[in-house]
C-alpha cells in the first residue's frame, strides 16, 4: 500500500504514534497536517475498540443516522493518510531514551528513532472469569456483538455487563437473536439512562439482575451457562447459544514500567497530555482518568500533537544541526 511506511526503522520520525485507535488517529491528523513526519504503528488494526462500535450518536457531526464504530474510524484514517500520516504494524515492546530521542524497541526486533512519542494503546477488554471460558471463547463466546451477531440469528443468547456497551451491543443483539437476557451482577447499571431506557423497550429482552456467570457448559459450542444470584446464592442451569461479554477494561502498559510514571497500570499525564518523560505524550483510554469517549479521546490526540510541535521546535536536534532539516519531508 502506498502510504504504508518504507523502511520505517532507517529514518527518524517526528513523531511515532503507538496504538492506531481514535486517540491515536486524532493524534496523527494534527501530528502530520503540522508537517510533522508521522509514523502510527499499529499492532492488531486501525481504529481500535471503536470500530468494533456499532453505532456511534455522540461524535460531534454525526447523529441521524449515527455513523458505525468502523465507518468512523475509515474516515480517521483516511484523513491522516491524506496529510501524510504513514502506518507500519508491529508491536511496541520497549520505550527507551538516546539523547534527545526516543527510541521504540518492537517484536520485529528493531527500533523506531523518534523525537516524540504519543502512547495511545487503549486498554484491553476483561475477560469473564467463569469456568470453561476458554474452551468455548469463539465458539459461543464472543466480545463483539458487531462481528458476530449475524451468527446468532433466531437464537437465544445472554449478554453480561452493566456498562454501556453491554447496553448498546445487547440493543444491537436484538436485531438478530430471538431473545437476549441481559445478565448483570447488581441492580444499578452504569450505562447512560438513554441506553438503558432503549433497551427495556426492545420486545424481545429480559434483564437477570444480581447475577453473574459462573460456568459454560457445551460440546463444540456453548449450550448453557450457570447462573448465581449473588444475593441467595441459588445457582440455575441456563440454556443459551451465546455469550456476548462486556464487563470492563484493564491497561496493559508492564513494559512501560520503569520508563515512565503509571497509576493503578494508567498513564499519568498533565492536562497537556504529556507524560513524566519530555517529548513522550499519551492519548485516550489508557490516561489516568480518562472518560472513555470517543470524542475525548481524539481531542487528546490533538492536544499531543500540538504541545509535540512545540517540544520539537525547542531542541536542537544533533541531525539538523547546520541543516535546515536533515531528514527529508514527505509529500
Ligand atoms: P464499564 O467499566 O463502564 O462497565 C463494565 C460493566 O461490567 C459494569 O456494569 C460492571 O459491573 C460489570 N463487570 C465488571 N466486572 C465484572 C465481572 N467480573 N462480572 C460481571 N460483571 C462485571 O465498561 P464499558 O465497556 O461498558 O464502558 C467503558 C467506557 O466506555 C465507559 O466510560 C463508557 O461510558 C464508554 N463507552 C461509551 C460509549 C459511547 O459513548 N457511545 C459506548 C461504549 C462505551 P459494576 O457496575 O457492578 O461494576
Amino acid at each position: 500500500m502506498a502510504d504504508m511506511a518504507e523502511f520505517p526503522y532507517d529514518r527518524i520520525w517526528d513523531m511515532v504514534i503507538i496504538g492506531g485507535g481514535c486517540a491515536g488517529l486524532g493524534c496523527a491528523i494534527y501530528a502530520s497536517r503540522n508537517q510533522f513526519e508521522t509514523l502510527v504503528l499499529e499492532k492488531k488494526f486501525v481504529g481500535g475498540t471503536l470500530a468494533l462500535t456499532y453505532e456511534v450518536e455522540n461524535y460531534p457531526g454525526f447523529f441521524n443516522p449515527p455513523i458505525s464504530g468502523m465507518e468512523l474510524t475509515q474516515k480517521f484514517e483516511e484523513h491522516a493518510r491524506y496529510f501524510g500520516t504513514k502506518f507500519h504494524y508491529a508491536e511496541a515492546i520497549k520505550l527507551e531514551n538516546d539523547g534527545p530521542y526516543r527510541l521504540v524497541h518492537t517484536n520485529e526486533g528493531k527500533v523506531l528513532r523518534a523525537r516524540t512519542v504519543t502512547i495511545a494503546i487503549g486498554t484491553e477488554v476483561n475477560k469473564l472469569p467463569a469456568k470453561n471460558h476458554d474452551k468455548f471463547y469463539g465458539k459461543g463466546i464472543s466480545y463483539c456483538a458487531t462481528c458476530d451477531a449475524p451468527f446468532f440469528k433466531d437464537k437465544r443468547v445472554i449478554v453480561v455487563g452493566g456498562g454501556e456497551s453491554a447496553f448498546e451491543e445487547a440493543y444491537y443483539l436484538t436485531r438478530f437473536a430471538r431473545e437476549v437476557y441481559l445478565v448483570h451482577r447488581r441492580q444499578q447499571f452504569r450505562a447512560s439512562p438513554i441506553a438503558v431506557e432503549r433497551l427495556r423497550s426492545a420486545p424481545n429482552v429480559e434483564f437477570i439482575l444480581d447475577t453473574v456467570v459462573t460456568e459454560i457448559h457445551g460440546n463444540e459450542q456453548v449450550e448453557a451457562v450457570t447462573l448465581k444470584n449473588v444475593k441467595t446464592k441459588e445457582e440455575r442451569h441456563f440454556p443459551t447459544d451465546g455469550v456476548f461479554v462486556f464487563i470492563g477494561h484493564h491497561p496493559r502498559t508492564e513494559w512501560l514500567e520503569g520508563y515512565l510514571e503509571l497509576e493503578r497500570g494508567y498513564i499519568k499525564v498533565n492536562y497537556q497530555q504529556e507524560t513524566s518523560v519530555p517529548g513522550v505524550y499519551a492519548a485516550g483510554d489508557i490516561c489516568l482518568g480518562a472518560e472513555k469517549q470517543a470524542v475525548i479521546s481524539a481531542g487528546h490526540g490533538a492536544t499531543a500533537a500540538i504541545k509535540a510541535r512545540n517540544y520539537v521546535d525547542g531542541i536542537n536536534w544533533p541531525d539538523r544541526v547546520g541543516k535546515e532539516a536533515a531528514v527529508p519531508r514527505q509529500g
